[in-house]
């Protein structure tokens, strides 16, 4: 079963700056991939091969050129932002730099809330699922009341989990989401992603530069050069020698 579906998408971006005039950059090169139910499939490539537009294409964060954007089933490339709301929810995303996407004057139990309110979920019961989650991810109950400049980076990144989990997503978009921390706590937060994954059963697109961080948490791979995907599988098919 297909949950999210890139299907012949394209996007350049327009040149900037003094001496690249006219030129631009073909960031996705006529992309499809198929992200199936309960899986995790990763993104893998070296830097500037097309990961970072292609999962944000698929968050619909960013627009593309053609091609079709489908969320079980339902294309949702061209919604307005009203008709794209609820679908929004079910997409959330984990970003690379825990220092740079959270708030530093929200105290953390409100980061995680905020989503849910936004959304609808009254703010007592926002507050109790931020409370329930900082349990899931692995942090202590007292986090509630803090703000993220008192957590090490690999808290803040439980902290962003918390926030994207706290909408209910079917998909988890993690763009390099342990590349910014020290190796010993990259381990602990993809064993914890891949906990999440078996006790959610929720579906993830994990962009990752880093070959043995894709075999550590991934399901399937797709490789990425120069804006197209040039080799799509199993991990470990992915990975034996020819
Ligand atoms: P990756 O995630 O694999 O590093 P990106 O998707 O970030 O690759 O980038 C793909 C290509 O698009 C690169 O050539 C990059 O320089 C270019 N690019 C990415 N974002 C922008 C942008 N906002 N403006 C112009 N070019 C961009
Ligand atoms: P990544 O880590 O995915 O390769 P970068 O660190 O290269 O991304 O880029 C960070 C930000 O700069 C992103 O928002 C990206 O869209 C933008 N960016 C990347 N390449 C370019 C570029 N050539 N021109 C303008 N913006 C870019």
């Amino acid at each position: 079963l297909v949950v999210l579906e890139a299907i012949d998408v394209a996007k350049s971006y327009a040149a900037r700056g003094l001496f690249v005039r006219g030129r631009a950059t073909r960031a996705l090169d006529h992309v499809s991939v198929q992200l199936h139910r309960g899986e995790t499939l990763g993104l893998v490539g070296e830097s500037g091969s097309g990961k970072s537009t292609l999962a944000r294409a698929m968050t619909r964060l960013l627009g593309i050129d053609s091609g079709d954007i489908i969320l079980e089933g339902e294309a949702i490339t061209h919604l307005a932002p009203r008709a794209m709301r609820p679908h929004r929810r079910r997409i959330q995303m984990v970003f690379q730099d825990p220092y740079a996407s959270l708030d530093p004057r929200q105290r953390v139990a409100d980061i995680i809330a905020e989503g849910p309110i936004i959304h609808g979920v009254a703010a007592k019961e926002a507050q109790a699922r931020a409370r329930r989650l900082l349990g899931l991810v692995g942090l202590d109950p007292s986090a509630a009341d803090r703000y993220p400049h008192e957590f090490s980076g690999g808290q803040r990144q439980r902290i962003g989990i918390a926030r994207a989990l706290a909408l209910e997503p079917d998909v988890l978009v993690a763009d390099e989401p342990v590349s910014a921390l020290d190796v010993s706590v990259q381990a602990q937060v993809l064993d914890l992603l891949a906990d999440i994954k078996a006790k959610l059963g929720i579906s993830m697109l994990f962009v990752t530069h880093d070959l043995r961080v894709a075999l550590l948490i991934c399901d399937r791979i797709a490789v990425m050069r120069h804006g197209s995907i040039v080799e799509i599988g199993p991990a470990a098919q992915i990975f034996s020698a020819p």
